[in-house]
């Protein structure tokens, strides 16, 4: 049966907000700052900033870069005097900086710019911020100005752009960061443990939701329920085939000191390697000297036993995780042509890190059309922690039930055929199960430089 039209809550109304990630937080913080009296409660169920949250992590990128997907570019754009605000509120309080503006330089093959980059670039001058891209349309011009990047040039990722309005945030920094502004404006926090972990929404009358029930069996009511539960959300709640988990492996690097400052600090910008086609992308070293590389790609999935949906494995359940092997091989290939000098280093960390992967790359962010009092905000897709800093105050729109292009976007919607965002150009039919066939995960040893380097 549909639920009857979404009611906003009414001023002093408590909600409570399940998920202390970046799409969680940031909604605390923007309900925090109204004038409503909100009693505002966010549940996690481990320590925020979780370990293995997917906003937990050293390093994503932050760019305003989306072929013709204007509203997250205008988002993005949005979101960067707040990025470059809260690196001041860091520098004040002595912490590392949550916002590298180190440029991202985004290479592509064979002397043309795929339609990802031609579009963003157009769109970018389209909207006044031209001043910021400097294009190489040649492979000298490229190692004139970048010749860390020579052997990538050699081996035909010949044309780039850099867009400098452009870097990575510290990702974990800023969580921690927002988590205190929170707990300053008086959000309560539940955490660590199963009296802070969703098990089940309390529903009556066939759809209201009248608040959650924690594992260890309490009952918390309120008069809104907001599921931040990132790539755990289809495991929680039926969210009729428009999300499913995706693991992605990430791999970290520890050069020593002077190869850290030689070659991945100075004048060193987070790069992609033909991102639509192969997906890879990297990083500078940040300040511990860690060189973080990822791959956006179709992921992989980690089925339930009941087979219905994919849900995250990580290391909080299985310590021991690495990266699935057939990844190992395939990044030790491109960095073979791309960037050679990783291959002489062993790989210091992995991770499957977690998408809530919608099924058309947009976030979905709405009353769930089968419950009253419940809003989802979620389907991340792989790129929403840029928006850490503003996506709050567009989720509490929602909240509020104010019309405009982006409540509209992010509005429920069913699952149709799909396409992937603008820069993923790989079919789901691409994704392995984790941990099976040459997707098992690797072994430690041949995470060491040479293990794979001598069978490519
Ligand atoms: C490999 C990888 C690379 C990425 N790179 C980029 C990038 O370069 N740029 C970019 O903008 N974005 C990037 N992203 C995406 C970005 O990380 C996500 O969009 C963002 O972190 C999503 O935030 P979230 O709050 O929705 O989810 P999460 O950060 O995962 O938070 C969900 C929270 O819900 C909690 N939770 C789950 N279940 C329960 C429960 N039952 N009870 C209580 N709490 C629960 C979890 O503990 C967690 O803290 C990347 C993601 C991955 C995985």
């Amino acid at each position: 049966m549909p639920a009857a039209p979404y009611q906003p809550p009414k001023n002093g109304a408590k909600i409570i907000i399940v998920g202390g990630g970046s799409f969680g937080l940031s909604t605390a913080h923007a309900l925090s700052l109204k004038a409503k009296g909100y009693d505002i409660h966010v549940y996690d169920r481990e320590k925020i900033p979780a370990s293995d949250a997917a906003s937990t992590d050293i390093n994503k990128i932050v760019r305003m870069d989306y072929g013709d997907d204007l509203i997250y570019q205008q988002l993005a754009c949005e979101a960067l005097p707040i990025w470059r605000q809260w690196n001041e509120e860091v520098k004040a309080e002595g912490k590392p900086l949550v916002y590298n503006e180190t440029g991202l330089l985004l290479f592509s093959r064979n002397g043309k710019f795929p339609d990802y980059e031609r579009l963003s670039m157009q769109n970018i001058r389209g909207a006044g911020y031209g001043h910021a891209i400097e294009e190489f349309p040649t492979p000298e011009s490229i190692v004139e100005r970048f010749p860390q990047f020579s052997d990538a040039v050699a081996n035909g990722f010949n044309i780039a752009y850099l867009n400098k309005y452009a870097g990575w945030c510290y990702s974990t920094g800023a969580v921690v960061h927002l988590y205190e502004k929170c707990l300053r404006n008086g959000v309560q926090f539940h955490q660590n443990g199963s009296h802070s972990t969703l098990k089940e929404l309390i529903v009556e009358n066939g759809g209201q939701v009248k608040g959650i029930r924690t594992v260890d069996g309490q009952e918390h009511f309120a008069d809104l329920v907001i599921l931040a539960t990132g790539a755990w959300t289809a495991k929680l709640i039926d969210m009729e085939g428009t999300l499913t988990a995706t693991g992605h492996a990430v791999v970290h690097f520890k050069p020593d000191a002077e190869t850290c400052e030689n070659y991945f600090t100075k004048d060193f910008p987070v790069w992609s390697g033909d991102i639509s086609y192969l997906g890879y992308y990297g990083f500078p070293a940040n300040h511990e000297g860690k060189v973080k590389v990822a791959c956006h790609a179709a992921g992989y999935l980690n089925m339930c036993e009941d087979g219905k949906v994919s849900v995250p494995r990580t290391k909080v359940a299985n310590p021991d995780d690495t990266l699935p092997h057939n990844s190992l091989i395939e990044y030790r290939e491109f960095f073979g042509k791309f960037l050679p000098k990783l291959n002489e280093l062993d790989i210091a960390d992995s991770r499957v890190c977690w998408y809530s992967d919608s099924f058309d790359g947009d976030f979905i962010i709405s009353p769930h059309p089968k419950y009253q009092n419940l809003i989802v905000a979620t389907g991340d897709s792989g790129h929403g922690m840029k928006f850490i800093p503003i996506i709050g105050y567009k989720i509490a729109q929602v909240v509020e039930a104010v019309d405009n292009e982006y409540t509209r976007a992010w509005a429920w919607r069913s699952a149709g055929k799909g396409r992937l965002d603008s820069m993923r150009l790989l079919t789901k039919t691409d994704r392995q199960e984790l941990g099976k066939g040459i997707a098992r995960f690797a072994k430690p040893e041949e995470l060491k430089a040479n293990a794979i380097k001598a069978k490519l």
